[in-house]
């Protein structure tokens, strides 16, 4: 496979910025210079279906904002003539790094932010890697699976009189954005709130990263309605063009619900009425062996290369995208 997504797979900070300096169209800092870090949204197209893309909620998931950065590179170059009918029917509004501080954090521990150079995928290193999230969690409570969405003040200074690194699911504040939606006690939900709010997009879609196969996620409702049947019909299509490009992939899950409840697509959809994904793209790393029994044929593919990371993103965006003209 080329390696065409590859050049720029580094996501540091430094790559947006410098993609912020280049791009030939709008782009602001939503947080309008107040945050620790700018939250930059890149806009284009002037069509009228207004869509919103989100990547890097987790600083260890570093496959949304290579996937995001290299799609807006290729709208300046127009390298894919696939892309040229976006501009005159959508307006796209995409935030490659929404926790900027945490993916500075996962990269001061992974420096090429690819889980795979530095981890096998065995028990042993598992849980180095589960702690480079959730450090707090281990160091604190001993106990693995604890994972607080907003620690407490008295945690936060025992963290920094221990000198324990805040866990990259989290943000400066030391709050998960991924549970804060309904909460708001990050200023980067409250900050995409009111923009969502704002702007009605007709989709929203939120680009994470997982230890299984790639996934893709519908909201949460008490009952299926036509919407939500849309959306995994979409959801569906999207997973078998993986498929038919043979990028890895669930070799059989549905498009459904994540498991966890309450996460942005839920809030956008059940609370703004935005129709929502959440995508769940392979982390360049898999849960280890002890999980084969849970996940199943879940467990065969193996993890992506940081190229396929990329082009995955890519390839989703481009044709949803296409899926909706
Ligand atoms: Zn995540």
């Amino acid at each position: 496979m080329s390696e065409k997504y590859s050049e720029k797979w580094y996501p540091a900070y430094e790559d947006l910025l410098e993609l912020k300096n280049i791009w030939p169209f709008q782009v602001e800092d939503l947080f309008g210079g107040s945050g620790k870090y700018p939250l930059l949204n890149f806009r284009y197209g002037k069509g009228p279906r207004r869509i919103v893309f989100i990547a890097r909620v987790h600083g260890h998931e570093p496959a949304g904002t290579s996937g995001t950065i290299a799609f807006l590179q290729s709208l300046v170059t127009k390298r894919d003539e696939r892309l040229n009918n976006i501009e005159d029917n959508f307006t796209l509004d995409i935030i490659p790094m929404v926790n900027v501080d945490a993916a500075l954090r996962y990269a001061n521990v992974i420096p090429d932010s690819y889980a795979k150079n530095r981890f096998e995928e065995n028990e042993e290193d598992y849980i180095e890697y589960k702690n480079i999230m959730t450090s707090p969690g281990r160091d604190l409570f001993n106990n693995l699976d604890m994972r607080e969405n907003h620690l407490k003040p008295s945690t936060i200074a025992e963290m920094k009189s221990k000198e324990i690194p805040l866990g990259t699911l989290y943000n400066e504040q030391a709050v998960e954005i991924a549970r804060d939606w309904k909460e708001q006690n990050a200023r980067h939900t409250k900050t995409l709130t009111k923009f969502m709010q704002n702007k009605k997009p007709e989709y929203f879609i939120d680009i994470h990263c997982h230890e299984r196969p790639t996934t893709l996620y519908v909201p949460y409702t008490e009952e299926i309605d036509e919407d939500i049947k849309a959306l995994s019909n979409c959801g569906d299509k999207l997973l078998n063009i993986l498929r038919s490009k043979n990028i890895p992939c669930t070799p059989n899950k549905k498009c459904t619900h994540y498991v966890v409840h309450g996460i942005s697509n839920d809030y956008m959809y059940n609370n703004l009425g935005i129709k929502s994904f959440l995508w769940e793209i392979n982390a360049g790393y898999k849960f280890p062996p002890s999980f084969k029994k849970v996940l199943g044929e879940d467990y065969l593919p193996r993890s992506l290369t940081r190229n396929e990371m990329t082009e995955t993103v890519y390839e989703l965006m481009l044709n949803f995208l296409h899926l909706q003209l």
